[in-house]
């Protein structure tokens, strides 16, 4: 069966990535059942708007690469409380299929509609309480030591007009009786109705709230499998019996666990990142990212013990049985681990290209055009040894800025400076003469030279490498030297000759 799911964000504040890992578990099952993924952006709470946000959510998942079958397009995005329209935005109704709009905002009507079906059906009734009345409802509750649920004996006016401010609630039915929720990962939960609130579903400014805005929406834009947090959890009675006043199929209900941090807290900023935004800026790269989500909560199973995903091979083996009902731990060195093994599955080319933002945000003068050739032969001297795109500066300026001359200390290390000063002329004799300069000819050369002038590989190399580098930890040498070219090779060996001269 084709999964249709969805990604419901309301705009609020910063996508949290353990939100975004219950997104990758919704566009997972829907592609791995070659069905559908959309985004719906919840705004019914307009006071809680934070301008922006919902921009910054799609650009979240377009730089993870998280391709939508559905969502706001340029239009929409541009019709909300502020525009939030950018150019990555889906084009004008490409939907694939997704019935929108997107934005709840420019749905009210059909909430209206299915509000007043609701009433018309007997199952939801007009209240006017104001807020103060409620408030105070709500305190004689506590003092006699009840929780408030709000039944429609309750209410304070029985005559409230349609045509003046009023709010619809739905009536939970029958009072006393049961909701009992099947759950793809919780299993069965049975709901006693005396706990559930006669929940307000439309509100006096004509805004749903979320419960009757996400049944709706779920239900009219065909989504198959209700994907999200398990806070949501009590929330989902409220639901089950909202789809059966409707006469609608149940979706199948997914309660995913929350993720917490390796102390077993709730995950916040004490932990580290918490947008993806920041997981990119930090140098993680959208490949391990996903892989590191999928885990938080998946696994294979069957005894089967892989960590390591490609994004196609998820999509092929993700599956709701394998989700299980236990928090998950973020473990930050998990996903640098995970980190450097994806960046070691680029090409070349690719983590050029990738290395170039933050290349010069270290102040490394790169410019893509002149230099991503040069990066491109960089890439596989430096890839075993970076967990984040972050990590490759220290390792590579040399090769784009001049070096400082090294102090004579530095050059010799632990040899005496006459045996440095030898290694440093004898190098430069070889690396003049060697053809062509790459690096086999260049390592087959200056392992003939350790030989020839009786020096041990370790001791001539970390002459070299200081004197052509600048560092006693530097990528791999002779790949090194041949990217430098055997201009600024010699060059720099004639310096640091002259250094210890
Ligand atoms: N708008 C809700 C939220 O912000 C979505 C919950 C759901 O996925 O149904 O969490």
């Amino acid at each position: 069966m084709k999964a249709r799911t969805r990604f419901a964000p309301s705009p609020t504040g910063e996508l949290h990535i353990g939100g975004v890992r219950t997104a990758i578990f919704a566009w997972l099952l829907a592609k791995h059942t070659g069905g559908e993924f959309f985004i719906r952006i919840e705004d019914t709470d307009q006071d809680r708007y934070v301008p922006g946000s919902t921009r910054r959510i799609l650009e979240s998942f377009q730089w993870l690469g998280i391709e939508l079958d559905g969502g706001p397009d340029h239009a929409s995005l541009a019709r909300m409380k502020t525009n939030e329209d950018f150019p990555g935005a889906l084009a004008d109704g490409e939907y694939r299929g997704v019935p929108g709009p997107f934005v709840q905002s420019q749905r009210l009507h059909l909430y209206r509609q299915w509000a007043e079906w609701l009433l018309e059906h007997g199952y939801a009734y007009r209240a006017n309480e104001t807020p103060e009345e409620l408030a105070r409802m709500r305190q004689e509750a506590q003092a006699r030591g009840q929780t408030f649920i709000f039944r429609e004996h309750m209410r304070l006016r029985h005559d409230v007009r349609p045509d003046e401010p009023h709010v619809i609630r739905m009536r939970v039915l029958p009072p006393n009786g049961q909701t009992v929720l099947h759950d793809a990962i919780r299993g069965s939960i049975t709901f006693d109705h005396s706990a559930i609130d006669d929940q307000v579903l439309l509100k006096m400014d004509g805004f749903p709230t979320y419960h009757l805005a996400v049944v709706v929406d779920d239900h009219l834009q065909g989504v198959t499998h209700v994907l999200r947090g398990d806070d949501w959890l009590p929330s989902a009675p409220k639901h089950v019996l909202l789809y059966q006043y409707f006469g609608w199929p149940q979706p199948v209900w997914a309660h995913v666990p929350n993720v917490l941090g390796t102390d077993g807290k709730k995950l916040s900023k004490r932990h580290g990142a918490q947008s993806v935004f920041e997981f990119r800026d930090q140098g993680y790269i959208p490949e391990a990212l996903i892989n590191f989500l999928a885990l938080l909560g998946w696994a294979l199973g069957g005894g089967e013990e892989q960590n390591v995903f490609t994004r196609d091979e998820l999509i092929a083996r993700f599956s709701l049985e394998g989700v299980g009902s236990s928090p998950a731990i973020f473990d930050y060195a998990k996903l640098d681990w995970l980190n450097g093994v994806h960046i070691r599955m680029l090409r070349d080319d690719d983590l050029a290209q990738r290395l170039v933002p933050f290349l010069q945000r270290a102040d490394i003068p790169i410019e893509p055009a002149r230099d991503v050739a040069k990066l491109t032969r960089i890439a596989p001297l430096i890839k075993e040894r970076i967990k984040k795109l972050t990590d490759a500066a220290p390792l590579v300026d040399f090769f784009f800025v001049d070096i400082p001359i090294p102090p004579a200390e530095a050059l010799a290390g632990k040899l005496d400076r006459a045996d440095a000063l030898r290694a440093l002329q004898a190098t430069l004799a070889c690396l003049r003469a060697v053809e062509p300069f790459e690096e086999p000819p260049i390592e087959q050369a200056m392992r003939a030279l350790c030989d020839a002038i009786g020096m041990k590989p370790s001791q001539l190399f970390s002459v070299v490498r200081v004197a052509v580098t600048g560092k006693t930890v530097a990528p791999p040498l002779f790949g090194t030297i041949a990217v430098l070219g055997r201009e600024t090779t010699l060059q720099r060996l004639a310096r640091a000759e002259a250094q210890l001269r």
